[in-house]
């Protein structure tokens, strides 16, 4: 049972329709949300500001956006009229050790969050949400390949690259619609674990080869696996889908040279189940702060 947030101030900047989700349920904990670059109506605990500058004044906690900032520190705000940009200097005014909540970190927010001394809390990397993330990523990564290949998923060559969250949901899922499934790790251990699932597991060393027979490529390393001598070795058509963070896996200029199609597919839970993934985040981040905001 969650204890509650009464009292608690927590800045809410930029975001999603996932924001929307979890800025509720803060709000039905008690907490006084103050938000920049969302559509939402003032209320008792709901304070709208313009900047992020007055909107950290006071507060306990700060929650980003699951993509937090690019490098030059703009926030993702779907929302919001003009650009949001997280500076140094609202980052200072915060209390050493005050939670900062975000998905991903990218370099950027690390080095402020370091140099604040803040207490950093990268949501996506916790187990259960990046677990319970995999659904909508490997449903949104499946939407993709349907949409881009004129065959169906049922009775084509599937490769998994990685075996870990994301992927062991997806090779899952690939299967059970009738895919021929491979999976390629460089770990002995999962490897193991996807030929006990149904599939077939092979090396990372292996991949040349591998790729030779494929219809379908779905990375999850978010390490340069496809180069230049593995998308050399794959027959014309096939369709790779990349999942991993940015910049993926893919050497994406080579792929176009070789008229392979490769999709960079960033934020698949946020895009095609918004709502799901909201309430991932919803169930998730309020006991995140409890936990913050009491130790
Ligand atoms: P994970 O559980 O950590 O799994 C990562 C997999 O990649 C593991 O099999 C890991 O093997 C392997 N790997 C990592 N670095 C490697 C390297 N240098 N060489 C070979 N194998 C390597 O991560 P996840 O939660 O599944 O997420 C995977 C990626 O997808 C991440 O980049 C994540 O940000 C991204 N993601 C994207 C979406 C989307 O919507 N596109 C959604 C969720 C996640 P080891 O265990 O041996 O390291």
């Amino acid at each position: 049972m969650l204890s509650s947030l009464s009292g608690i101030g927590v800045a809410m900047l930029g975001g999603d329709q996932r924001n929307l989700l979890v800025m509720q349920r803060l709000v039905e904990l008690g907490a006084t949300v103050k938000v920049v670059g969302l559509p939402v109506s003032e209320s008792d605990r709901v304070v709208v500001y313009e900047d992020i500058e007055h909107a950290l004044q006071g507060v306990r906690a700060v929650l980003l956006p699951v993509p937090g900032t690019d490098e030059e520190g703009k926030l993702h705000a779907v929302y919001a009229k003009d650009p949001l940009y997280l500076q140094p200097q609202h980052l200072a005014q915060l209390k050493p050790g005050t939670p900062l909540l975000v998905g991903v970190a990218r370099p950027y927010l690390r080095k402020l969050v370091e140099r604040y001394k803040l207490a950093l809390l990268e949501v996506m990397e916790i187990d259960e949400v990046a677990i319970l993330n995999s659904i909508p990523s490997a449903e949104g990564a499946i939407l993709l390949a349907m949409q881009n290949m004129p065959i169906t998923i049922h009775g084509s060559q599937c490769v998994v690259t990685g075996f870990g969250r994301t992927a062991m949901t997806l090779a899952r899922m690939l299967k059970a619609l009738g895919a021929h499934t491979t999976v390629v790790a460089r770990s002995p251990a999962q490897r193991a674990r996807a030929w006990e699932m149904g599939h077939r597991a092979s090396d990372l060393g292996q991949l040349p080869e591998v790729v030779g027979r494929a219809d379908f490529i779905f990375n999850t390393i978010p390490a340069p696996v496809l180069h230049r001598e593995v998308l050399q070795r794959m027959r014309p058509g096939t369709l790779i889908v990349d999942l991993a963070s940015a910049p993926g896996g893919t050497d994406f200029g080579c792929a176009e040279s070789l008229g392979i199609k490769a999709i960079l597919a960033p934020g698949l839970p946020g895009r095609y189940s918004p709502r799901t993934a909201g309430e991932i985040l919803a169930d998730v981040i309020p006991r995140l702060l409890i936990e913050a905001v009491s130790s």
